[in-house]
């Protein structure tokens, strides 16, 4: 309903951005993507006037008639794959091929090294860390938690019959299911805050550590593969 009402009242996937679960965790999970869009940022500025890869029009030069980007992005401004569904609709409407397909390392809107360090490389992160990006990130990794519940309830020691009881019982299997939805986050959080205060007391002169907004993203892979 939220998609319709969405859709219904706002251009360019407004829901699916801003709002929809699913669509941020597609999203999130896009930038670890192999492949990007992207446009060269000298043809755009010094032979473009007409930005039909961004506001559609006519069929122009080498490029198609096209509504333009269904997520009011500019293939030459993205910093990350987040507002980029590979639709390939700026790709086709450009009329100056500035718009390239790249195959690309895998995380690297994060900088490198991030998930396969390549000597003698490294890159500064291209990707805006935001604070319900990273929500969402340890939700997720909480509902894959929830999915173990059972697991983890056996290897702490409960029986099976004490495990079976309390998942039926409705109140004691919502409990549940909430405390392995914020676990992740809340002990990753506390752990890196103590870590800070460590660092502070033992290193004070010494380089601060990342921000855990940043640091965050590390987990990315692994609630990807989850
Ligand atoms: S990508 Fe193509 S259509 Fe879009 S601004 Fe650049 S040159 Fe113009
Ligand atoms: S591929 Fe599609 S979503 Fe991505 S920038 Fe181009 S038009 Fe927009």
């Amino acid at each position: 309903a939220g998609a319709v009402i969405g859709s219904a009242l706002f251009e360019r996937r407004v829901w699916c951005r801003y709002l929809c679960p699913i669509g941020g965790m597609n999203g999130l999970y896009a930038k670890l993507s192999l492949t990007e869009i992207r446009a060269s940022k000298g043809v755009c500025d010094s032979e473009c006037n007409t930005y039909h890869c961004y506001k559609g029009g006519p069929a122009e030069g080498q490029g198609q008639a096209t509504n333009g980007c269904p997520l009011h992005s500019h293939p030459a401004s993205l910093k990350d794959n987040r507002d980029c569904v590979l639709c390939m609709t700026c790709l086709k409407a450009c009329p100056h091929e500035s718009v390239q397909l790249n195959l690309r390392a895998p995380g690297v809107d994060f900088g490198y090294p991030f998930l396969f360090p390549v000597p003698g490389t490294s890159s500064a992160p291209q990707h805006q860390p935001s604070a319900h990006e990273v929500a969402l990130l340890f939700l997720l990794m909480g509902a894959n938690l929830c999915h173990h519940i059972p697991d983890v309830l056996r290897q702490v020691g409960w029986d099976a019959d004490s495990i079976s009881l309390a998942l039926q019982d409705k109140g004691s299997h919502i409990a549940l299911s909430l405390a392995a939805l914020a676990a992740p986050g809340v002990i990753i959080f506390l752990f890196d805050s103590l870590m800070q205060l460590f660092h502070k007391l033992l290193y004070p002169s010494s380089l601060i550590p990342r921000k855990f907004i940043d640091i965050s993203y590390a987990y990315l892979p692994l609630v990807w593969l989850g």
